[in-house]
């Protein structure tokens, strides 16, 4: 039987159902029970639990994972900012004796040809470290369980249903049985994907395509004796390569992923001639001898429309998910699993402005990110007409007066969440349901949602492109109105 498939009359336990899901009688009737149910044990979901086992004792967690972490994970680089929260996670001295591989520095190769230094060695945090991702996310989990919270391995979410008190998650484990599992409050930790959110109507806005190709190299004798992070800009997106313990090396091309088609990135000898581009990368590997073929990761940066809702809340990469290049994600991910604990805590506390307080606090660092974005991709100015610096580079031509207004019937345009939710879409477009200058409407939108100015003339460049949004005749010269007062 399929849960929408369950007759209304049989349905008096559930207020709404969800998305179409398999699932067996038995598994509804005979639930177990959580108050804490998070799903995906990565740095955010166990981060959370462990923020929660010592914040709210009380309370029984349960931390779910679908995989037993054997296939490799990307997202090695933990910058040394991550020392303060692991700290704070009481971590730090357990985390030390894993002997993780050092990462002195990095080096860019970025906007010039020469490279510039930031070595850690200058920093008051310390060091960073070169993750090996599979060993370092189980070892948290393994430190969650130690902890009291209990963890379910291999245990897929698959369904949710909202009940009276809170939700009931249908999960199916390795061996394809199903367990329903009913929670007081829900965390989707479950990385990109957002397994839980997605269920219940969230979206993801994406604000770009970017795609990582990944190599592996082996360097037994150990000749890339380089510990730092390599990044290297090229014509078709941006290069870098880590060490990782064990003598591997992880290195990729970043770009967006109809370049990795053009480039056939996913075969080895594709690869390895587009990495010819990156002339650095190619000394910095050394002697080191590629293993196996292409990986590719998807990278793109990313929000979903809505991270909070009636007893959930997403944390780490489900809720937002930054540009590597910001190589910042391993520390979002602790440092949100502390923030969401609290915020947790409190929501069951029956104080409601806590979720209202853990939202706004993702809508600044996507504002924050946005802006950083915007400024590390417009300092690298070698290659203007290609497509994937175009992209990053894109510039303001909007006249602050012109006006524009909805196209007929706009809101079935079938447009991509490319940069803006259903939900802004929608405030775009009925904002525009009279004729309204550019000033005028992104104005409005930067006072109500805090993103930069820039995000909202670019949204509608992109609403007019794709035929959403219409330019209406005797604009004044953009000369009149110097657009770089509405640049942040
Ligand atoms: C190419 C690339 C390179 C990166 N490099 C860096 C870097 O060098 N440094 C850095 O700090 N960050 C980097 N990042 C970002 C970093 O990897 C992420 O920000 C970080 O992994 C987020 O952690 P998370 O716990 O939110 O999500 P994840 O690490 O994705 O964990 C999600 C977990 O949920 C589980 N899961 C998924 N679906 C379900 C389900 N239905 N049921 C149960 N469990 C489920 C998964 O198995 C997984 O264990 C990189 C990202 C990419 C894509």
């Amino acid at each position: 039987m399929r849960w929408n498939a369950i007759p209304i009359t049989c349905r008096k336990f559930f207020r709404v159902t969800l998305d179409p899901i398999d699932c067996l009688p038995i598994a509804m009737f005979h639930p177990q029970t959580t108050h804490i149910a998070i799903i995906g044990a990565g740095p955010a979901g166990a981060a959370t639990a462990l923020a929660l086992s010592t914040h709210a004792p009380e309370l029984r967690i349960s931390l779910i994972e679908a995989s037993d972490y054997r296939q490799m994970r990307f997202g090695e680089t933990l910058h040394p900012a991550a020392r303060l929260l692991l700290q704070r996670l009481q971590l730090w001295d357990a985390f030390l004796a894993e002997n993780h591989a050092p990462s002195h520095g990095i080096i860019s190769i970025w906007g010039q040809d020469a490279p510039t230094h930031n070595d850690f060695f200058t920093s008051l945090l310390g060091l960073g470290f070169h993750l090996d991702r599979c060993r370092f996310d189980a070892w948290m989990m393994t430190v969650a369980e130690q902890r009291g919270v209990r963890i379910m391995r291999q245990n897929r979410l698959t369904g949710a249903m909202r009940t009276d008190t809170g939700w009931r998650l249908q999960l199916i484990d390795a061996d394809n049985r199903r367990i329903a599992l009913d929670a007081d409050f829900v965390v989707d930790a479950g990385g990109r994907r957002a397994p839980f959110a997605r269920l219940v109507g969230a979206r993801r806005v994406l604000y770009d395509r970017l795609i990582g190709a990944f190599l592996l190299f082996e360097d037994k004798q150990d000749t890339a004796i380089d510990s730092r992070t390599l990044i290297e800009a090229s014509a078709d997106g941006w290069w870098y390569g880590a060490r990782l313990p064990g003598g591997r090396i992880a290195a990729a091309c970043m770009t967006d992923v109809d370049i990795t088609r053009r480039l056939s990135l996913a075969h080895r000898g594709a690869w390895l001639t587009a990495a010819m581009q990156a002339q650095h990368l190619s000394r910095w590997l050394g002697g080191a001898q590629p293993t196996g073929t292409p990986i590719l990761c998807p990278a793109q940066a990313g929000r979903l429309d809505v991270c909070t809702g009636w007893h959930w809340l997403a944390v780490g990469d489900a809720a937002v998910s930054f540009d590597p290049l910001s190589g910042q994600g391993l520390v979002q991910a602790l440092r949100g699993g502390i923030s969401a604990a609290y915020a947790i805590a409190d929501s069951l506390m029956q104080q409601p402005a806590a979720s209202v307080r853990y939202a706004a606090g993702i809508d600044a660092e996507v504002c924050a990110f946005l802006s950083a974005r915007d400024h590390y991709y417009a300092l690298e100015q070698r290659w203007p007409d290609q497509h994937f610096w175009r992209r990053r580079q894109q510039r303001v031509e909007l006249s602050p007066q012109q006006l524009l207004q909805a196209a007929p019937e706009a809101d079935s345009h079938p447009a991509s969440l490319l940069y803006l939710s259903q939900a802004q879409r929608r405030r775009v477009l009925d904002l525009c349901l009279r004729q309204r200058t550019a000033h005028e409407i992104v104005h409005n939108l930067c006072v109500e949602t805090k993103l930069p100015a820039r995000h909202w003339l670019l949204v509608l460049q992109y609403l007019i492109k794709i035929g959403a949004l219409i330019l209406m005749p005797h604009p004044r010269s953009l000369s009149d109105f110097p657009s770089a007062n509405l640049i942040k």
